[in-house]
C-alpha cells in the first residue's frame, strides 16, 4: 500500500535541494534588488511544486501571515511594500533563486538545474501534484 506522504519530510528534502543548488559553483548574485518581484513589471511570476508551495506557506505562516494577497502594484505577495524585501527570502522557491531575474545572472541554463527539477518533480507528484502552479495559487493550496 502506498504510506501517505510526509509534509514534512518533503518540505526538508526541498531545502535540501535548495541547498545543493546553493553550493553548485555557478555565477548567481541575487542582492536583494527585487526587480523579478514586481510581476506586472516583468510580465512574469515564478511557478511552484507543491513541495516549493509548502517550503514557502511555512515560511509566510512563521511570520504569523494567514492569507497570500497580491498587492494593487502586481508585485509578489511575499515582497515587502516598504523596504522592498523578500519576506520569505530562506523559503523562496526555487525559480527565484536559478530562472528569474536578469540582474542576478540571468536563468540557469537547463543542464545545471535539470537533475534538481526532477527531484522537485517527483515530490510534487508524491504530494498529489500536477506540476507547477502560479505562486498565489500555489502558495494559497499549500496554507489551507
Ligand atoms: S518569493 Fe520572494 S524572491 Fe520570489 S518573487 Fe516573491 S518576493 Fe521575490
Amino acid at each position: 500500500m502506498k504510506s501517505k506522504p510526509d509534509p514534512a519530510e518533503a518540505a526538508r528534502e526541498v531545502r535540501e535541494i535548495y541547498g545543493e543548488w546553493q553550493l553548485r559553483p555557478i555565477d548567481r548574485n541575487c542582492t536583494g534588488l527585487a526587480a523579478c518581484c514586481r510581476f506586472k513589471l516583468t510580465g512574469r511570476m515564478p511557478y511552484l511544486t507543491r513541495g516549493e508551495a509548502l517550503v514557502a506557506a511555512r515560511a509566510w505562516k512563521a511570520s504569523g501571515r494567514k492569507e497570500v494577497i497580491i498587492p494593487a502594484d502586481g508585485s509578489c505577495p511575499f515582497l515587502h511594500p516598504h523596504t522592498g524585501k523578500c519576506r520569505i527570502y530562506d523559503g523562496r522557491p526555487f525559480g527565484c533563486r536559478t530562472h528569474y531575474c536578469a540582474a542576478a545572472g540571468g536563468p540557469a541554463a537547463r543542464n545545471e538545474v535539470r537533475d534538481l527539477i526532477q527531484r522537485l518533480e517527483e515530490i510534487d507528484a508524491r504530494l498529489g501534484g500536477n506540476g507547477a502552479v502560479n505562486l498565489p495559487t500555489a502558495v494559497r493550496e499549500a496554507m489551507r
